[in-house]
């Protein structure tokens, strides 16, 4: 799939894998352990171009592809998922405003938060609210030319850094889905406190952490996405999410086999390595087949969205497999270490722990299941029993 990614955009992959290995996974374990990332972090992804590079070439973007964009987040990945996860919410909130903000939010926010001055964050899920987002009490109420913003958000990565808020909030409760809509929101305004963030298996550099808007009055150009389209830009968007989680947990999942690998082939154990013994190759083999699977399933994914499709069922498809297959064969490299794994040097309780987490955000592995469930019954008339 690489051949399909142009001689710039293997350029850019190229340059995540060195920033990766130089600049996130020296501090890995320790970042694991801290609430947020540190400013220069963004800077200096932003500096190497990874936070543009999903962006659109006339926003001052690279706009590399989705495949190429995968390639990106696998290799960031295999040093870390919190950081990695921490840059992509980031760009990702750059992206849509690139994409979807008008003239002057685009003046006003991009060209910092392609340079990582100003990082952005994205509150969809609350406090009493995950999988069914379309349930969001949080409150835009119309006033004059602006709007009224009162909630609280949950699980809001970057929360802990974020200088700028994509906030999904309801304008009118009897419309249901059809009343969301998605605001800017600064997080120096009157009105916005962040909690404190949450203590977690790991990933602590992602920076989660709930966020209260209490009576934060918002001027009418921070509407980014108007009611009526608010929950569907949200479902766009988390079609795109899926396949770069899925990308992550490839990354997480290589970078445990390989690792696995050299060192079992060196630990010996009854005067031969760990790794002559069939029941521990067996073990890596399957990794190594989930992982071409995986892999396979990220990279159909991402070329769907590269032709323009909404990429439901492959996002879907990708998703659940990759998540499960990650969780399991970290779980086997673990196994093939001995007590080795253990060890904070080693990448493994961090790449376990932010599988498992994979395996929730941006919609779980039993959310994926209704959606494939609903496209096989389609055809029979059915939508959701
Ligand atoms: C590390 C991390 C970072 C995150 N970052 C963000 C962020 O930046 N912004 C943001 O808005 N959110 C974020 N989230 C939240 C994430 O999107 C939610 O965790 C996810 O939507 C699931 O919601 P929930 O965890 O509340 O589970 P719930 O919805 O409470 O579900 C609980 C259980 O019930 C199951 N379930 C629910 N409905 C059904 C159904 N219809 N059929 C079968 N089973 C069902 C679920 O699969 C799950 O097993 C993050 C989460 C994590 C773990």
């Amino acid at each position: 799939m690489t051949s399909a990614v142009t001689d710039n955009e293997s350029k850019v992959i190229e340059t995540a894998r060195v920033f990766a290995q130089e600049m996130i996974r020296p501090q890995a374990a320790e970042w694991a352990k801290q609430g947020g990332l540190s400013r220069q972090i963004y800077e200096a992804a932003a500096q190497n171009g990874l936070v543009s590079a999903i962006l659109p070439k006339d926003c001052g973007g690279q706009g590399v592809s989705m495949l190429a964009a995968a390639k990106i987040a696998e290799a960031l990945a295999a040093a870390d998922f919190g950081v990695t996860f921490a840059l992509k919410v980031h760009a990702n909130a750059a992206n849509a405003v690139a994409r979807r903000g008008t003239e002057r939010q685009r003046e006003r926010y991009l060209a910092d938060m392609i340079a990582g001055r100003s990082v952005g964050a994205f509150c969809l899920t609350e406090p009493g609210v995950g999988s069914d987002a379309t349930a969001i009490t949080c409150r835009a109420e119309s006033q004059g030319d602006g709007w009224l913003l009162n909630g609280t958000k949950a699980w809001v990565t970057n929360g802990a850094e974020a200088d700028v808020f994509a906030v999904y909030a309801q304008t009118d409760p009897a419309a249901g889905w059809r009343g969301i809509a998605t605001f800017l929101v600064d997080g120096d305004m009157a009105g916005v406190r962040r909690g404190e963030p949450y203590r977690m298996t790991s990933g602590h550099a992602a920076g989660v952490c709930d966020i209260m808007f209490e009576d934060c009055r918002l001027n009418a150009d921070a509407l980014l996405v108007p009611p009526g389209e608010g929950f569907k830009a949200a479902m766009a968007g988390i079609n795109m999410a899926r396949m770069f989680v899925a990308a992550i947990c490839c990354g997480m999942m290589a970078d445990s086999l390989n690792r696995a690998l050299e060192y079992g082939v060196s630990r010996v154990a009854f005067g031969k390595p760990v790794l002559a013994n069939q029941g521990l190759q067996w073990g890596l083999a399957d990794v190594a087949t989930d992982l071409a699977a995986a892999q396979g399933l990220t990279e159909k994914a991402a070329a769907v969205l590269d032709e323009g499709k909404d990429g439901i069922l492959e996002c879907a498809f990708a998703k659940k497999f990759t998540t499960g297959a990650a969780v399991r064969g970290i779980s086997a490299c673990m196994q093939a270490m001995g007590a080795r794994g253990l060890r904070d040097e080693e990448p493994f309780g961090r790449h376990m722990a932010a599988a498992k987490m994979c395996e929730f955000l941006d919609g779980t592995t039993e959310i994926q299941n209704v959606v494939i469930s609903r496209t096989l019954l389609r055809p029979y008339g059915i939508d959701q029993f």
